[in-house]
């Protein structure tokens, strides 16, 4: 351990150590069943225990309540951006609440489904700031409110959930927290259904976990493929096709290790919340403290999982980057719709990676200021 670089991608992204090492021991062979889990049928009762162990970690550590459902499928989330309106706009209006490049894109593929509606927008600030949820234009016909609670590309998030129902809305919130799904709890008091990609914060890519409110399922449009429907999934206990299998039992290992995890005397996601935030605060109170440096985002919702920042001369990005891989630090280029850096620093990021990375942009300013 810790020989490895540090892996900042945004996406396939770096997984717990602890967590490929034990894929890597049972790999030949899982738990003497003389099978690789990417051998077994989904219908075998090995995997069978592989897909309730990894259903109840989940529902354990992100403390879903019972009238949720937990559904294992594929798609990634925009496979989902299409999933969502399929499955609950009834052909009718949903309300989107438009922060980044991803609220954007699930906008965009709604509106070949329903009447998907701009409520609020924060293009004016070029994704910089949250818009104040009091100014949400919520329609009271609106079959779901959708909400991306983490902006991958633009570094930002939302610090609390909407409380839909306090801003005299009656449709159910819909999050897409697939970059910071398990960094934090969920209240879930406030949300409909969430889904995200397992490719960020929870294992290997091609699993897409979806947790939806039982009232929300068996109103899918026809045309809605079966294999997409909530409801046949939910009935068939996410086997009604085959359901990606390895994501599955990679993602329930990164589930274990996370329920292991102990800061003080917080385990699980409140654990990793206090280790994110020590993080995010070590990268961007360096970040603010340079003039070499900059981050754009608004403090009051800076992403704690995605780190977009730039450097005051954009000619020396490629020295910067280069400079950091020679330091062992991997995939720290930008989006290119931003430009610049960007750090993702999700749950398997240790603060010593993140301490590592501040030295060396520390060391590269000091050399090139
Ligand atoms: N939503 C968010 C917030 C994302 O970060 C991503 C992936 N970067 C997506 C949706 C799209 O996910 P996928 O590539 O799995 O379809």
């Amino acid at each position: 351990p810790g020989t490895r670089p540090y892996n900042f991608s945004a996406g396939p992204a770096t997984m717990p150590e602890a967590v490929l090492r034990r894929a890597a021991a049972e790999m030949l062979d899982w738990h003497g069943s003389g099978m690789s889990v990417m051998e077994m049928s989904h219908r075998g009762k090995e995997f069978g225990v592989i897909l309730a162990q990894a259903e109840s970690d989940l529902r354990a550590l992100l403390a879903v309540p019972d009238h949720f459902h937990v559904l294992f499928m594929q798609g990634g989330g925009l496979g989902e951006n299409a999933i969502v309106p399929l499955n609950l706009s009834r052909g009718l209006q949903a309300d989107f609440v438009i922060t980044g490049s991803w609220s954007i894109k699930s906008h965009k593929e709604a509106q070949r489904y329903c009447d998907a509606r701009v409520v609020a927008s924060n293009a004016a600030d070029g994704h910089t700031a949250l818009p104040d949820a009091a100014s949400w234009q919520l329609n009271a016909d609106a079959s779901y409110v959708h909400v991306c609670t983490n902006e991958t590309i633009n570094g930002i998030e939302f610090q609390q959930l909407p409380d839909l129902a306090a801003l005299g809305g009656k449709a159910p919130l819909v999050i897409d927290f697939s970059s910071h799904v398990a960094s934090r709890p969920v209240d879930w008091r406030r949300v409909g259904l969430a889904f995200g990609g397992a490719q960020k914060n929870l294992g290997p890519a091609g699993l897409t976990i979806v947790i939806a409110r039982d009232d929300l399922l068996g109103h899918a449009l026809q045309i809605c493929p079966s294999a997409f429907n909530y409801k046949t999934v939910a009935d068939n206990q996410s086997m009604y096709n085959t359901p990606p299998t390895w994501g599955i039992y990679m993602a329930g290992l990164t589930f274990q290790w996370l329920r292991e995890q102990t800061e003080g005397a917080l385990t699980g996601v409140e654990a990793m919340e206090q280790r994110n935030l020590a993080k995010a605060k070590l990268l961007y109170d360096f970040i603010d403290g340079s003039s070499f440096y900059l981050n754009k985002v608004d403090p009051n919702c800076r992403s704690r999982m995605n780190v977009p920042f730039f450097l005051a001369d954009e000619s020396r990005n490629e020295a910067f980057l280069a400079s950091a891989r020679k330091s062992g630090l991997l995939q720290l280029k930008g989006h290119k719709s931003v430009g610049g850096m960007r750090a993702s620093i999700y749950n398997a990021m240790p603060l010593s990676g993140v301490q590592a990375l501040v030295d060396c942009m520390r060391e590269f300013e000091q050399s090139h200021a």
